[in-house]
């Protein structure tokens, strides 16, 4: 009954926050390999865009020598009939250092040919380029005459590009035609350009490359065919394999190759799948800690509101019989209607135990709101505990009289004097009475007892009534607690009393101890230390 709306609670936000982030993340762990597949496409496609980027920078490297050469060679082509001494073509520039040399074929017996000074060295002869220009345009003829399709329908001039390697070099051969309107001749005249693999690879692809990846990959080329590394990007021989393999579109028989700088593109995919999960693991984790502490906190504040109104209503409930009968009395006795003072006496007795009860109550509720706002003081001083029972046994003389109990008395006298707050102890007293009377049933006896066991005193009150389970012997002295028993839920009460009663005893630096089992009653004893005199 008390728990249900906190059970509600805990449900609504299972159902509403719990349950699809623990959805999600089944869903997460089930989908594992797949995530990671994802990833690693998603990879994938990052490195064919990579490649992409490269064949496309190296297709504009050559456009841009293209258009110059176009011009170039119709100028030349106009002045062919003049003098052989046309512009010269390779220029020196840092742009075009991977270029080894040029040529123009105007006629198939009119060659235009120019090598760069820098290759002078390694350079093949005058003869044997001509020889293999010969060759290349005579076998791709067609080739040729395809490739000047494609440019006048889409305005694209593919080269063809073929290897050339010896012993001392190692070459790419570009053959295109050049188109152009203006050109006096009958056939086409073919260009050629004749470039350096490793120059270009170091000086054009691997630079762009560190310039688009920013180091995060590594690349190297391989000839077809060949097991070893043409080229590679890193200092050391590349351990690990190869992601893609695309083939370099601007030289022959070439394949550039990629992967991720220190790492393979699987192992990156699963460390981030598994990161994913960690991360997802964690914030269940502290979503359920953050369930647990709301939760608790909810459910501390839902039951501390469940208190107040229990209070209120038990509270209300016990100060209304004995209200209700004093105002029975003292109107009934104002009326004057008794004439018997017999009855008149056991009418005022009645209307005092009212009171003392009343009282009591009142200063259980008083003493507890100062208790709980730290504002409760203790006067201590020291005092006869004899005197104050006997005390307490008058003010409940007529309660226990009025519904019949039977006091029996063993208080020791010549008991030395304790350390005390006389009103304290009092409403301590009272409340174990109270309680006693409250907890009894048909068997009236209640035993109080004063008695000195070595250097305490003992106060105790033993009833014959309910008692108590052992494993309710604790929670009995915490707040609001009341025994959830049938026999306790039919008396009225708040759940204070005990725990007054053990705050009581703390302060005066002794303890209350229980002896009590269910059907058997219950002695509470107050347990005092007996103040040393001497070292006082
Ligand atoms: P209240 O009596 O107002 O409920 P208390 O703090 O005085 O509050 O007591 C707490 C609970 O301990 C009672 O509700 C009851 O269950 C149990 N209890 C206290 N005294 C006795 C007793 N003498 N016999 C049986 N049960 C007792």
């Amino acid at each position: 009954m008390q728990k249900r709306p906190i059970n509600k609670f805990i449900i609504i936000t299972i159902l509403a926050l719990f349950v699809p982030i623990f959805t999600y993340t089944i869903y997460q762990v089930v989908q594992f390999d797949e995530n990671e597949q994802i990833i690693e496409s998603i990879y994938d496609r990052q490195l064919e865009t990579i490649i992409l980027a490269i064949n496309e920078y190296c297709y504009d490297f050559y456009a841009n020598y293209y258009s110059e050469l176009t011009q170039a060679a119709v100028k030349d082509a106009r002045n062919l009939t003049g003098s052989n001494d046309g512009p010269t073509i390779i220029k020196e520039s840092e742009n075009y250092l991977p270029v080894a040399a040029t040529l123009f074929r105007f006629s198939p017996d009119y060659y235009r040919i120019e090598f760069s000074d820098r290759y002078k060295a390694t350079n093949p002869s005058l003869r044997e380029l001509m020889r293999k220009a010969n060759q290349l345009i005579a076998e791709n003829e067609d080739q040729l005459n395809r490739t000047i399709n494609y440019y006048v329908k889409g305005g694209y001039l593919q080269p063809i590009a073929k290897n050339w390697s010896s012993r001392n070099f190692e070459y790419t051969f570009l053959l295109f035609p050049i188109v152009h309107n203006d050109w006096p001749g009958t056939g086409p005249i073919i260009g050629g350009l004749v470039i350096d693999d490793m120059t270009f690879i170091t000086k054009f692809i691997d630079r762009h490359f560190n310039n688009i990846t920013e180091g995060e990959f590594e690349f190297a080329v391989q000839k077809h065919g060949e097991s070893d590394l043409f080229y590679y990007s890193t200092d050391d021989k590349p351990q690990e394999p190869f992601e893609l393999s695309e083939s370099l579109w601007m030289l022959d028989d070439m394949d550039i190759k990629i992967k991720m700088a220190g790492t393979t593109l699987n192992r990156l995919a699963k460390q981030r799948a598994r990161n994913n999960l960690i991360l997802l693991i964690v914030v269940n984790i502290v979503f359920i800690i953050g369930m647990v502490y709301v939760i608790r906190n909810v459910s501390k504040e839902m039951e501390l509101a469940k208190i107040k109104s229990n209070l209120v209503a038990n509270v209300s409930h016990e100060i209304r019989t004995p209200v209700a009968l004093i105002r029975m009395y003292a109107e009934t006795l104002e009326m004057n209607r008794i004439k018997d003072d017999g009855k008149k006496q056991k009418y005022y007795k009645t209307i005092l135990a009212e009171t003392v009860r009343l009282s009591q109550l009142i200063n259980n509720m008083l003493d507890f709101s100062k208790i709980e706002s730290k504002k409760k003081e203790y006067r201590m001083s020291r005092n006869d505990l004899c005197d104050i029972v006997h005390q307490v046994l008058d003010m409940y003389h007529h309660n226990f009289e009025q519904k019949g109990f039977k006091v029996e008395l063993n208080i020791e006298t010549d008991l030395p004097y304790a350390n005390i707050d006389p009103e304290a102890i009092t409403q301590a007293t009272s409340n174990l009475l109270d309680n006693a009377m409250k907890y009894s049933q048909d068997d009236k006896r209640i035993g109080v007892s004063l008695v000195q066991e070595g250097q305490q005193l003992v106060l105790s009150v033993q009833d014959h009534g309910i008692g108590i389970p052992e494993s309710e012997h604790k929670k009995i002295f915490q707040k609001f607690y009341r025994v959830g028993d049938s026999l306790v839920h039919n008396t009225k009460g708040s759940g204070l009393g005990l725990s007054l009663v053990s705050h009581i005893m703390q302060v005066h630096k002794g303890k209350v101890m229980l002896k009590s089992k269910p059907g058997q009653g219950s002695t509470f004893s107050l347990v005092f230390p007996i103040p040393n005199l001497s070292g006082a």
